[in-house]
């Protein structure tokens, strides 16, 4: 009898940590750089899909990753999203990310949009959705013609006209990284140099703030993430939409090879406990209707082949037409960020 009690309660304590074991399973802790309030419907849809709840910890990049390296091997993290292929890199070469094997998030994925493999075959991280980096300008007071590609922009002609955030933010260092590879270090630097030289204003401000710079007729031309322009074509503030409507739109480069485009992307957290849940997040966003949810909540273009959208701002800003994109391994912008930084101190690029 006591024998039986005995073997009763260890088999009662054996279906406890299986379920509780279970109840972790249904978990995942998503460390989080997206700052973009539409997301939450997202992360909703996943759970009510699949019933594993999100424990979001939000930061920015370099929090999240200065984060990810001060806990270590202890880290509770199970998926990071990161918002710039410069910052996608450093997390993979800090060691942060467990490359995994998905058929279903390489046949969805590009390869020239993810990470190049690891020694194992399996890959570091994953560009979720694309973000092109435009050229605004005065539509009375620059021509078109001369502000076409990110060439033109240290054109003398474009003298005391250009303005642009921080060199050193993550979405200029992944464009100047794209500019490395496509013209080499001399071309490069002298181009960072004439841009310095034709700056209306010391950088400062995000993208937003750039575009209004060439509404408000302070500067000429400008550079920013097509989001953040559709953000206001798409806004319910008339100001927004009427700052939209005094600047013309440049996808740069048509002719030649392409505009830049940055990723927002995610990876499995290197000491993730729950890899599998981990990963089943990561097919998600790569889904057709949580492709469409970014295309519509964030105004990005999605990733996944075959994925249709439906956007008026990203329409009316390509005229409806598809724009030619570089077309060079995201994983090599990435590469680059420490060699432009070096060149941005050189010709005193704030
Ligand atoms: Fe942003």
């Amino acid at each position: 009898m006591k024998k039986r009690l005995i073997l009763a309660s260890a088999l009662a304590s054996v279906t406890l940590w299986a379920s509780a074991a279970q109840a972790q399973e249904q978990v995942i802790n998503l460390y989080s750089a997206r700052h973009y309030s539409s997301d939450e419907a997202l992360y909703n849809d996943f759970t009510k899909a699949t019933g594993i709840k999100i424990n979001r910890v939000d930061s920015d990049d370099a929090g999240i990753i200065a984060r990810m390296k001060a806990e270590g091997s202890a880290s509770p993290a199970d998926v990071i999203l990161l918002v710039d292929a410069a910052r996608l890199w450093r997390g993979e070469q800090d060691n942060l990310f467990l490359p995994i094997k998905s058929a279903t998030l390489e046949a969805a994925i590009p390869a020239n949009l993810r990470a190049t493999p690891a020694a194992n075959g399996g890959i570091p991280w994953f560009g979720l959705s694309t973000r092109a980096r435009l050229i605004v300008y005065d539509k009375v007071k620059v021509k078109r013609e001369n502000v076409d590609s990110y060439e033109k922009l240290a054109d003398p002609v474009n003298k005391g006209k250009l303005c642009i955030r921080s060199g050193s933010h993550p979405y200029n260092l992944s464009l100047f990284g794209a500019v490395l590879e496509h013209l080499g270090p001399e071309k490069t630097e002298n181009w960072l140099k004439g841009m310095v030289a034709n700056m209306a204003r010391s950088p400062k401000g995000g993208d937003t703030d750039q575009i209004k710079g060439v509404a408000s007729g302070e500067c000429g031309v400008a550079v920013t993430n097509s989001y953040y322009l559709a953000r206001l074509m798409r806004s319910n503030s008339p100001e927004d939409r009427a700052i939209t409507e005094r600047v013309g739109v440049v996808f740069p480069n048509q002719s030649t090879w392409g505009t830049h485009v940055n990723v927002a992307g995610g990876a499995v957290a290197r000491h993730s406990k729950n890899v599998a849940g981990a990963t089943k997040f990561l097919e998600y966003l790569a889904s057709a209707s949580a492709q469409n949810h970014f295309a519509n909540g964030n105004n990005e273009w999605p990733v996944s082949v075959g994925v249709t959208f439906d956007n008026s701002a990203l329409k009316a800003m390509t005229a409806g037409k598809p724009f030619k994109s570089e077309t060079i391994p995201i994983s090599a912008v990435g590469a680059n960020q420490v060699k432009v930084q070096q060149m941005l101190d050189r010709v005193g690029f704030k």
